[in-house]
């Protein structure tokens, strides 16, 4: 079975490239589509608790066999739980939800700059990391000055978890985050699987390649250095998208999927006014 590439975070710990997403999944359709992933090949997790499907993901990974050590697990603390007390509270309900000792990252989901709590979360995160319950902490949705603030702590999130595609390559934040050595994890990396995938560009350099949409938008994101976790709940496609660590790509493909930027390409809330 081929495995991901693992990439080294700030704190020297590991985590596989390619992963696979889970907002949107009813648990129990989660933890079917998580079986399949884990079966797949898939070593890495993302889930959140607001996506209501942590009990899913947890039963999917207790029962899949494997040793929780071979497994990556992510999950995210909600927007309404920044406050300290909150923030630990919501830390021990997601541990209790997932059935497992440990997560391997935990996320501020959102920053949510008008309630201006986001770096007591970040000293709560801290604090969880000390004992050992979470290995590894970061941020989601971070804009640059705010991810520049809390590295200011003097702890720097590992990651920072943000929309990215083709048609919003967020060149300028990935690049900010690469300069303080963190990590980029591109959320709704296919476009939420709508017209991204039929684009004619990414259709030619598909067709090029002997590779589907799906997988030639995942290449590009490995081979630009991104963390990705593409959401599926159907066998084949989830399947379909581990194929994309077969597919090889040249620098004159990047350059032109890089191209596909598009000023009205953002999908999701702006972070700086989500919350
Ligand atoms: P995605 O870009 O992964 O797209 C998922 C959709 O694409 C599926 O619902 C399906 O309709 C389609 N699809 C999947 N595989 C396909 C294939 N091979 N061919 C054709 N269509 C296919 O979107 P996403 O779920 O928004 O993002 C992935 C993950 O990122 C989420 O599941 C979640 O874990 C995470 N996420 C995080 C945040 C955040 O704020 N931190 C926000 C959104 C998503």
């Amino acid at each position: 079975m081929t495995a991901s590439p693992e990439l080294t975070m700030l704190d020297e710990r590991t985590i596989p490239q390619l992963g696979f997403g889970t907002w949107q999944v009813e648990p129990d359709v989660a933890q079917a589509s998580v079986e399949t992933a884990l079966e797949t090949g898939y070593r890495h997790i993302d889930t959140a608790a607001i996506y209501g499907n942590e009990e899913g993901v947890g039963r999917a990974i207790a029962g899949s066999g494997l040793p929780r050590e071979e497994i990556f697990l992510t999950t995210k603390l909600w927007d309404d739980s920044h406050g300290h007390d909150d923030a630990l509270a919501a830390f021990d309900a997601s541990l209790e939800r997932l059935g497992t000792d440990h997560v391997d990252l935990y996320l501020i989901h959102w920053p949510c700059p008008q309630d201006g709590r986001y770096l007591e979360a970040w000293e709560a995160l801290v604090e969880i990391r000390a004992t050992g319950r979470a290995r590894s902490i970061g941020v989601s949705n971070f804009p640059a000055e705010l991810l520049q603030e809390t590295a200011g702590t003097g702890v720097v999130p590992v990651v920072n978890q943000i929309e990215l595609h083709p048609w919003f390559p967020q060149v300028e934040l990935r690049a900010a985050n690469a300069s303080l050595g963190v990590l980029t994890e591109a959320w709704s990396p296919l476009g939420q699987g709508g017209e991204l995938l039929q684009d004619p560009t990414i259709a030619q350099i598909a067709q090029e390649v002997s590779a589907t949409p799906a997988q030639t938008v995942l290449a590009w994101h490995l081979a630009i250095g991104n963390i990705v976790f593409p959401k599926s709940v159907t066998p084949e496609r989830i399947r379909e998208n581990w194929g994309a660590l077969e597919v090889g790509l040249g620098e004159e493909h990047l350059e032109r999927l890089t191209a596909l930027g598009r000023e009205d390409g953002r999908l999701g809330s702006d972070p700086m006014h989500h919350g």
